[in-house]
C-alpha cells in the first residue's frame, strides 16, 4: 500500500491516526534544514509505509544560540514535498502565529511539543486559535511525568472542537546523568492515559525517549509490544550533520530496516478458542489478586496492633533494624520464589511506608482502635 493522503482517511470511519492492523508511522527530520534535505528524505520514504512526514520548522531550544529552525521558508518546502510525493505533512506549533502560518501553507496535521503541553495558558491560546478549524492534532506528553497535565492539554484541544487527536509519548525529563535515555519512558504514564482515554491513539516517539539512534529500534519494538498505535521516528539523510538532535536521528535506510524487522502485535493469530483461554486465565488472576488484597489487609491489621503496642511502650514508629531485616528476608524469599528481587523490594518499600504512616497516626492519637 502506498502513502495515505488525509482526504482518503477522512472518508473512513476510523480516526485519522489508525489503520487496522498497522502502526501509524510518522517519519522525517527533527528540523527542516533545506529544500534539498526535505526532498531527499521524502523521496527515500516513498517505498515505506509512512503515513505522515514530520519536520520541525520552529525549534524549541533549551539554550539560545542553537539552531532555531528555518521558519516560514520551510513551510514552502513542506508544501512542495506534500505535492511532489503525495505525502501528508506535520509540524510542531507553539504559538497562535505558528498555527496561522501552518494553515496558510496547507500543513495537514499539527503537533504540540512537550514544552508547550506543560503550559496550560499556552495550550488554551492554541486551542482558541484552533476553534472552527478542522485539522488533526497530536499532543506530546509534558516534559514532567504528570498524566493530568497531559490529559488536560488533550481536553483543551478537544474543547476547541478538534476531533482527530492523538497523544505522543516522548518520555519525561529527569536529572539523572546515569540514565541510558534522554527522556525516561516511564511507561505507566502513557498506560494510565490509555486507561482514561481508551479510544485515543497513542504514538510513541522513540527518538526523543532515547536521544540515541542505537536505542531507537528497541524502544520502538517495546511500544509495539505494548500495543501503541504508532511511531514517530526522526529520520535524516546524514544524521551526523543534522542541525538539531544529531545523536538520535536515523537514516531512511535504517528506518526501512527497523520497520521491516519489527513484529507488530495485531492479535491476528487469536483463533476463537484462544479468547476463552485468555478469559479463563484472567479469571484465575482475578482470584489471586483478591487473595493478595485480603493478605495485605491482614498485614495492615497486624501493623496497627504493633502500632498500639509501640504507643504503649513509648517506641517510635520506625525501627531501622526491622526495616533492614525485612529487606534482607523478603529479598531472599523473592530469590527463592524466582521473582525479581528488585520488584519485591520496590513493593515492600510501598507496603512498609503505608504501615509506618498508619502507625504514626496511631502514635499521634489520630486513629481510634477498632479492635485491639
Ligand atoms: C521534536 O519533535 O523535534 C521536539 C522538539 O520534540 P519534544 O517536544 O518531544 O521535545
Ligand atoms: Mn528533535
Amino acid at each position: 500500500m502506498g502513502l495515505l493522503y488525509p482526504f482518503d482517511i477522512y472518508l473512513c470511519t476510523m480516526s485519522f491516526f489508525t489503520e487496522k492492523g498497522k502502526p501509524f508511522i510518522i517519519a522525517g527530520p527533527c528540523s527542516a534544514e533545506s529544500a534539498e534535505q526535505v526532498h531527499e528524505v521524502a523521496k527515500a520514504l516513498q517505498p515505506m509505509q509512512v503515513h505522515l512526514f514530520r519536520a520541525g520548522v520552529w525549534k524549541p531550544r533549551t539554550r539560545p544560540g542553537s539552531f532555531e529552525g528555518m521558519g516560514e521558508a520551510a513551510l514552502q518546502w513542506l508544501k512542495e514535498i506534500k505535492k511532489a510525493y503525495n505525502l501528508a505533512v506535520t509540524i510542531e506549533v507553539a504559538t497562535p502565529v505558528h498555527i496561522e502560518l501552518a494553515l496558510k501553507y496547507d500543513i495537514d496535521v499539527l503537533w504540540l511539543g512537550a514544552r508547550t503541553t506543560v503550559n496550560p495558558f499556552m495550550v488554551q491560546r492554541l486551542a482558541d486559535t484552533l476553534k472552527g478549524v478542522n485539522i488533526p492534532v497530536m499532543i506530546k506528553n509534558p516534559v514532567n511525568p504528570d498524566v493530568d497535565l497531559w490529559q488536560g492539554a488533550i481536553e483543551r484541544i478537544a474543547g476547541a472542537g478538534i476531533t482527530d487527536i492523538a497523544a505522543i509519548h516522548r518520555g519525561f525529563s529527569t536529572y539523572n546523568a546515569a540514565s541510558a535515555y534522554r527522556n525516561q519512558p516511564n511507561w505507566p504514564i502513557p498506560i494510565e492515559l490509555k486507561r482514561r482515554l481508551p479510544d485515543m491513539p497513542i504514538i510513541c516517539d522513540p527518538s526523543h525517549i532515547t536521544g540515541n539512534s542505537a536505542l531507537v529500534a528497541d524502544i520502538a519494538q517495546k511500544a509495539m509490544d505494548m500495543g501503541f498505535e504508532g511511531l514517530m521516528i526522526e529520520t535524516h539523510p546524514n544524521p551526523a550533520l543534522a542541525l538539531s538532535d544529531a545523536a538520535q536521528q536515523i537514516t531512511p535506510a535504517a528506518l526501512q530496516q527497523l520497520l521491516a524487522n519489527m513484529p507488530v502485535r495485531t492479535g491476528d493469530n487469536a483463533e476463537p478458542g484462544r479468547g476463552m483461554e485468555l478469559e479463563q486465565l484472567r479469571q484465575v488472576m482475578d482470584g489471586v489478586d483478591a487473595e493478595i488484597i485480603d493478605m495485605l489487609a491482614r498485614r495492615m491489621e497486624l501493623s496497627e496492633k504493633i502500632g498500639y503496642l509501640k504507643k504503649e511502650c513509648n517506641m517510635p514508629a520506625y525501627q531501622p533494624e526491622r526495616w533492614n531485616e525485612i529487606v534482607a528476608t523478603r529479598g531472599n524469599r523473592a530469590d527463592q520464589a524466582g521473582i525479581s528481587r528488585e520488584f519485591i523490594l520496590e513493593l515492600y518499600e510501598k507496603i512498609h511506608h503505608h504501615s509506618i504512616s498508619k502507625q504514626l497516626e496511631i502514635l499521634q492519637g489520630l486513629l481510634k482502635a477498632v479492635k485491639s
